[in-house]
């Protein structure tokens, strides 16, 4: 069989491998807590749910423009406007089925042999493989511990050259929960306007999920990098919308075409259930998400002093999103052993920080998108077997 090379180096995301696992090990009867995916464990809430039936019941099943209903996009630029004081025209804004096609798309535009693309690693593991895929080389920003999974401006900058063509930047981040200071965040789009011909993607998809008295910094929020900006987002992690498949994105007038044309040949449109959905959540209200946050907050505080206790493992408190990333190190494991034991062993799926780069080695992530009491005793099985 003849097929593209560059499918040999495609990678993956292991959440969905250790899912898989622990569901076949459930249906063995093994009692498994499941600390690996990344998705809310609320159901969306009743009237969003609501007004995606009602769609669907007043007709709305055909297609719809490929770059998404009016109204949704009205609604997403409105928030904008909203919560950080910016002006996105609705026509810059393109609705999507997740937020992984604006990942994929904007990596496919910039990736070439002879490109260079910078992301965030330990990261969301499809950038890399994403880059991988198209053959440009990936470029690690690292992310460090000691900065609280943050990183240096000028390391970023100094890191550029005639190559790079894209840089990725992810905060709040997965998988981390790690936050680049607003400080850090203008002196690098101050630092990238010497270097117009980068563009830059800015993964906001957990720019709600933040804790404390926090506010979002958007790279929309800088108009100096505006015209080279993609910023992707979407309800999937704020809604607790996952299997709802709807993301937006927010494209510069001169990659627009492109990105509507990706759609048309990609999906031709987002599920139009789906988009009066996200309508609804939009419009409707945001107590929802605060509830949600609120609980998040307790757990994360539960699971960062539980994981401080155990012998071998020191964690971070995280700014943001729903993990964290502690360093176990001391525990002598490696990141791949303490997954495969923390599983088979003591029924707890977790996910080896170093499928998320090299550099997660020595960490590995915890999803707290589950219930306390199960992290208690999660945690519990845990500080077991690495006392035995
Ligand atoms: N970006 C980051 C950083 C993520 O963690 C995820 C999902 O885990 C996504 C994008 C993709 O989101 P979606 O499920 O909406 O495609």
């Amino acid at each position: 069989m003849e097929y593209s090379e560059n499918l040999l180096r495609l990678g993956t995301e292991t959440a969905f491998e250790v899912l898989a696992r622990a569901q076949s090990l459930v249906a063995k009867g093994r009692d498994i807590i499941n600390l690996g995916i990344g998705q809310p464990d609320f159901k969306t809430a009743d009237h969003i749910v609501e007004a995606g039936v009602k769609a669907l019941r007043d007709g709305h099943h055909g297609y719809t423009s490929a770059n998404g209903i009016l109204p949704l996009r009205e609604a997403v630029s409105e928030d904008f406007l909203i919560r950080h004081n910016v002006n996105i025209s609705p026509e810059n804004i393109i609705i999507m089925p997740g937020g992984k096609p604006t990942m994929f798309f904007c990596i496919l535009m910039f990736g070439a042999h002879n490109k260079e693309i910078m992301y965030p690693n330990p990261g969301f593991p499809i950038y890399e493989s994403l880059i991988n895929y198209t053959g440009a080389k990936p470029v690690p920003i690292k992310l460090k511990e000691e900065l609280n999974f943050s990183f240096k401006a000028d390391e970023v900058l100094e890191r550029i050259n005639d190559q790079t063509s894209l840089i990725i930047i992810n905060s709040p981040g997965n998988p981390t929960g790690g936050v680049i200071p607003r400080k850090e965040i203008e002196k690098l789009v101050i630092g990238l306007e010497a270097y117009p011909n980068v563009t830059i993607l800015s993964d906001e998809i957990y720019s709600r999920l933040l804790y404390g008295k926090q506010k979002h910094t958007s790279f929309l929020e800088f108009p100096s990098i505006r015209s080279r900006l993609i910023v992707l987002n979407g309800w999937s992690k704020t809604y607790a919308m996952t299997g709802w498949r709807l993301g937006y994105s927010v494209w510069p007038n001169r990659l627009l075409e492109y990105a509507n044309r990706l759609c048309v040949n990609n999906h031709s449109c987002v599920n139009t259930a789906s988009q009066f959905a996200g309508l609804a959540a939009l419009k409707g209200t945001q107590n929802v998400v605060d509830e949600m946050l609120l609980e998040f907050d307790k757990r994360r505080n539960f699971i960062v002093n539980a994981l401080n206790k155990i012998p071998g493992i020191s964690c971070k408190e995280p700014s943001g999103a729903f993990y964290v990333f502690p360093n176990i190190k001391n525990t002598g494991l490696s990141s791949q052993k303490a997954q495969d034991d923390f599983l088979e062993l003591s029924g707890v799926a977790t996910i080896a920080g170093n499928s998320f780069g090299k550099m997660g080695e020595g960490f590995i992530r915890f999803s707290y998108a589950n219930s306390l009491e199960n992290i208690e005793e999660a945690m519990e099985r845990i500080t077991k077997l690495l006392l035995k």
